[in-house]
């Protein structure tokens, strides 16, 4: 992947977070603190900061760097488990990755996730858009952009119905149900602008 690819890819993430930001406030004002918006909103910001910086890193390299900066910006619960997922996409994926690669790298990031948030796929999280979007990029095939991103965004509706037994929505119980979790949500926003970019 040349710089202005990477730079695009990159902007284009942290901008549909940045956009979108008091969509996610709101989800988690529903189910959990309503600081999902501006949690994600401050580590996309930082990201912006420093896009010359990662822009002309190698990409998995790039990945890592932006795996630390969610990390010490985000905060909340997200922020680690963001901050891992990228870091170790990072420490996973070759200089010019295919999508079995992408995929298999993905796999990897998932289970690092799963581990600290000591969380699994069907608890109404960002690992409910993550897990879904994993099996579909595997699949490769003919339009895999558009099913990945389509999929995504049918794995984030589908938190609604779900009932939270991880995370802070996890404190409501039933009354979680009938909300789309803000995790699912951003997770969903932000492969659709990977897919987007790539698309180009
Ligand atoms: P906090 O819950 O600390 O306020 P955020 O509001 O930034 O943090 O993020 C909430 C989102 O983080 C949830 O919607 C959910 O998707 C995700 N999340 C929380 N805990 C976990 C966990 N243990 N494993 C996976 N995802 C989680
Ligand atoms: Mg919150």
């Amino acid at each position: 992947m040349d710089a202005t690819m990477q730079r695009k890819l990159i902007a284009g993430v942290a901008n549909a977070v940045i956009d979108r930001a008091d969509e996610l406030t709101t989800l988690d004002q529903a189910i959990g603190d309503g600081d999902h918006g501006l949690n994600m909103r401050r580590g996309a910001i930082a990201i912006l900061e420093r896009l010359d910086d990662l822009a002309a890193m190698p990409l998995p390299d790039a990945l890592k760097a932006a795996g630390q900066t969610l990390v010490m910006k985000v905060g909340g619960a997200s922020g680690p488990l963001y901050g891992t997922l990228f870091m170790t996409l990072g420490k996973s994926l070759s200089l010019a990755p295919k999508q079995d690669d992408m995929a298999r790298a993905l796999g990897t990031a998932i289970e690092a996730v799963k581990k600290i948030g000591r969380s699994d796929v069907g608890q109404k999280t960002m690992l409910d858009v993550l897990g879904p979007v994993h099996e579909e990029l595997a699949l490769g095939g003919p339009g895999l952009l558009d099913r990945v991103q389509q999929r995504a965004a049918a794995a984030a509706a589908a938190t609604v119905p779900m009932k939270a037994t991880k995370g802070r929505a996890s404190f409501l119980g039933d009354r979680s149900i009938g909300h789309m979790d803000p995790g699912a949500r951003s997770s969903s926003l932000m492969i659709a602008a990977v897919c987007t970019v790539m698309e180009e």
